[in-house]
């Protein structure tokens, strides 16, 4: 369930410039405990309604134009939008079957205490993810970096304002490819994970540019699994394939000869069939060619060296296959997401 009350994971909190405590001014404004800024810090904003944490001195959010907007989004946002993108571009359909492994699995670790899951850039609830809102028994922690009605707080991701090994699994559904430092986002995952909690990621390789100025990076499947080096991954495979690439392709070459986003995807709209064919494209060439990916893995005791790095390239039919195989087999979800013992 999405906490809401920022007061409810006091436990968890840390300060985003030196990761001591927060504390409470007489204002009911956040500020760091230990006033690492000397006492001349700022307190933390709240905007929209939102406590905006966040060290402006390291980050890529501006103070005076945050304050200014309201800590808005400089991207548009709509419920056409997602719609549109639903329907024509396609959807990751495992992506409400690794909510509940993951939700599955923070449940069964035996250690005493509430259970979280921390989701990065969640201004926009991610297609397939209600399952993690709808569940009563664990702490979902939702940020972006602009306020919404579905995030506990504004935070920038490079600079997670949460404890060390403090949460017990974290979700980066479709927004490392909206941020300047993907390593470093990965490493502040990383860095509040427990040891053997959970990590679902999704991502696009041979995608369009989504939100323009904003859109900084694109992934080979190799190069995904390198930039999570620091766990282990147990599922993977592509959300959207060749058929949706052949669709998008089409559709933005008719943009382009016709001078017009609007008419190119109306000339284009009869090619979104196109994505249909990738329900019979799973082999490795589909893999070479996907349009968005996927891994669910857990933390690691050690990064993966080179080597393995390689070798991933050849395990990467076989997770995908896991990943179909999970949809209907009961037994290996129970098993992935059996308690780690680290
Ligand atoms: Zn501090």
């Amino acid at each position: 369930m999405l906490v809401e009350h920022i007061d409810d994971i006091a436990d968890l909190l840390a300060c985003p410039r030196c990761g001591a405590d927060l504390a409470r001014t007489p204002a009911d404004r956040l500020s760091c405990s230990k006033k690492c800024a000397g006492d001349a810090q700022p307190v933390l904003p709240r905007l929209a309604g939102k406590d905006v944490l966040v060290d402006f001195d390291r980050s890529v959010l501006d103070r005076e134009a945050t304050l200014a907007s309201g800590a808005s989004s400089v991207v548009k946002r709509g419920s056409w939008r997602t719609v549109f993108r639903h329907v024509v571009d396609g959807t990751n359909p495992y992506v409400g079957m690794f909510a509940r492994m993951m939700l599955d699995g923070v449940k069964r670790d035996p250690a005493p205490g509430p259970k979280t899951i921390v989701m990065f850039g969640a201004g926009e609830e991610g297609y397939g993810s209600k399952p993690l809102y709808e569940d009563p028994d664990v702490r979902i922690v939702a940020f972006d970096i602009y306020a919404s009605p579905i995030v506990t707080f504004v935070a920038d991701a490079h600079n997670v304002p949460v404890k060390d090994a403090s949460v017990d699994g974290v979700w980066l559904q479709g927004m490392l490819e909206f941020t300047i430092d993907p390593r470093r986002v990965v490493a502040e995952a990383s860095r509040i994970l427990k040891p053997g909690g959970f990590m679902f990621t999704d991502t696009t390789f041979m995608f369009p540019l989504c939100e323009k100025a904003y859109d900084f990076h694109r992934w080979s499947p190799s190069g995904l699994r390198w930039l999570f080096r620091d766990f282990t991954v147990s599922a993977s495979g592509q959300s959207t394939g060749p058929g949706t690439m052949a669709a998008l392709a089409i559709r933005y070459l008719l943009q382009s000869l016709l001078r017009s986003t609007k008419l190119g995807q109306i000339a284009a709209f009869p090619f979104v069939a196109l994505r249909f064919l990738d329900r019979f494209c799973a082999d490795r060439r589909a893999l070479d060619a996907s349009v968005g990916m996927f891994m669910f893995g857990r933390k690691a005791l050690q990064p993966i060296d080179v080597d393995e790095l390689i070798a991933y390239y050849d395990e990467q039919p076989a997770l995908f296959a896991t990943t179909r195989r999970l949809a209907r087999d009961a037994t290996l979800r129970s098993t992935l997401t059996a308690p780690s013992g680290v």
